[in-house]
């Protein structure tokens, strides 16, 4: 009877949402069965390819998925690209359920004139690029002029910035790649203007990220005393955590220590924090080349049902901060520089044309993890709710939709397939795939190559060598 046998739900994506699914699953059912395909040769998404180099401590999640991927119930079919080496019809034909958690593979894009010259790059190629993304690896980098703007004010904006201004005497001992770190040696960058089009009430950065900036080496802070004026006013008023938040910003533009003072007279690199701006156009030179970024200033609206009231600085309050909007003025703006980095979000992109879409949000349709009129498809994380947030708001997530599959199979909502059907879909794919045992061969040929040079690993950036390790 179906009661007894055993549930198989496949994974599409095997990051944090992927696993911390597989966790939950595992957990509450000792007869589930979880294969995760991935895309990639290696597992683990964006804390591999998206986690910046110098916070290796975010990385440590990786221990509790190894834990979860060394679960006998568990498998890892890495190399397998759903939608392309297999349908998703056919994993739905073969499994219980099939949980989509394929991040968001996508940007956003500015839609402005110059866009796309040579040296506008997206933030999420340029991470994938000094991460090693094997997609980014040919990424044409050109860290030859003296300024970057940096478009965009999330956590994001703020580690591309670091990643370009960090010594790279302390880049040296991360897991960066090599190919990056040699560009980033003959870097001639001494400025990097990181740009917003709000103020500094809806900044979506964090404070250790800002503190990171702050104390960069070599390295000053601008943050014009203008653009904080009347913060300090208001900043009991601001709840927790952005307070402590706008404290540091108001402090690093009036008042910061005279040590750090004097540092920053020293410094020979700094990074401006710029609010109120909207890029209009990217500026060529007479070379061809990005000579700088037009922008249209903008000023700050409450939209109150339907209409616009100026803001005014005394009456904020900490509930209407998020629905400031950015609203044009007549005045242009431009600012030179000959790197821009596109820091304005990421986009999930639909797997299977069937699958109900927001192509708004960028979006799966669901409610509480289950797909809009599909009865056996999941979907979590990213690609479920948007590219926003950190690791710890993916795993809230996953822990969830594991709890809703684990629900439904209870309930008999769901229904076990006859097991030869997912026995021969993997038997199809076996010789492709690459399991987790090949992976940790991979790991470990990295941390060899990594303990050479000082580092914590090598990554290798090419799909056929992660293969040839995987097979030897
Ligand atoms: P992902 O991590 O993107 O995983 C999706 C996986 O699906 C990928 O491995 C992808 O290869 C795979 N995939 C895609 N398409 C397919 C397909 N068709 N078939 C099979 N597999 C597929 N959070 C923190 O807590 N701390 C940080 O310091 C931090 N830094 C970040 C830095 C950057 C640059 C970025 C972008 C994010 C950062 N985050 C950080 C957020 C964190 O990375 C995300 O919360 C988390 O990775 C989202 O997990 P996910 O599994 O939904 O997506």
């Amino acid at each position: 009877t179906f009661s007894q046998a055993k549930p198989h739900i496949a994974l599409v994506g095997g990051g944090p949402a992927g696993y911390y699914a597989a966790q939950q699953l595992l957990k509450g059912n000792p007869h589930i069965v979880v294969d995760i395909y991935e895309k990639l040769p290696v597992p683990f998404g964006l804390v591999r390819f998206g986690v910046a180099p110098d916070h290796p401590e975010v990385k440590n999640v990786i221990n509790s998925f190894t834990q979860t991927a060394l679960n006998e119930r568990c498998h890892f079919f890495g190399n397998i690209e759903v939608g392309k080496d297999i349908s998703l019809k056919s994993l739905r034909d073969s499994y219980t359920a099939v949980v989509l958690c394929y991040g968001a593979a996508d940007d956003k894009m500015l839609g402005i004139p110059g866009e796309n010259l040579s040296n506008v790059l997206s933030a999420r190629s340029f991470v994938g690029w000094y991460n090693g993304n094997p997609d980014d690896k040919n990424l044409p980098v050109d860290l030859d002029c003296e300024s970057a703007i940096v478009l965009g004010h999330g956590n994001v904006a703020v580690d591309v910035a670091r990643i370009l201004l960090t010594p790279t005497n302390i880049l040296e001992k991360t897991d960066i790649t090599e190919h990056s770190l040699e560009i980033l040696r003959k870097s001639r960058i001494q400025k990097v203007y990181i740009v917003g089009r709000r103020g500094p009430l809806q900044v979506a950065f964090t404070i250790k990220e800002l503190r990171e900036m702050i104390n960069l080496p070599n390295t000053r802070t601008i943050i014009q005393p203008p653009d904080v004026e009347g913060l300090d006013k208001i900043i009991q008023d601001i709840p927790r955590p952005r307070r402590r938040l706008t404290e540091l910003m108001f402090k690093s533009a009036v008042a910061p220590s005279p040590e750090m003072a004097q540092l920053w007279v020293q410094a020979s690199r700094e990074w401006r924090l710029v609010f109120l701006r909207s890029p209009v156009e990217i500026c060529q030179t007479a070379g061809g080349k990005v000579g700088g970024v037009k922008f249209i200033v903008n000023k700050l609206h409450v939209s109150d049902q339907g209409s616009c009231s100026p803001v005014n600085s005394n009456k904020l309050q900490g509930d209407n901060l998020e629905t400031q909007k950015a609203v044009p003025t007549d005045s242009v703006e431009t600012i030179n520089c000959g790197l821009v980095l596109r820091s304005i979000g990421y986009r999930s992109l639909p797997l299977d044309n069937m699958l109900p879409f927001d192509e708004n949000k960028g979006v799966i349709q669901h409610q509480q993890s289950r797909v809009h009129n599909n009865k056996d498809l999941y979907c979590t994380g990213w690609s479920a709710n948007g590219p926003v947030g950190v690791i710890l708001g993916t795993m809230s997530d996953a822990f969830e939709t594991g709890k809703v599959v684990l629900e439904d199979i209870e309930n008999g909502t769901l229904l076990c397939k006859e097991r030869s059907k997912r026995e021969n879909l993997v038997a199809q794919i076996k010789d492709k795939a690459v399991t987790f045992s090949d992976w940790l061969k991979i790991d470990k040929s990295e941390c060899a190559a990594g303990e050479l040079v000082g580092k914590p690993r090598e990554k290798l950036i090419d799909v056929q060598q992660m293969l040839s390790i995987a097979r030897s």
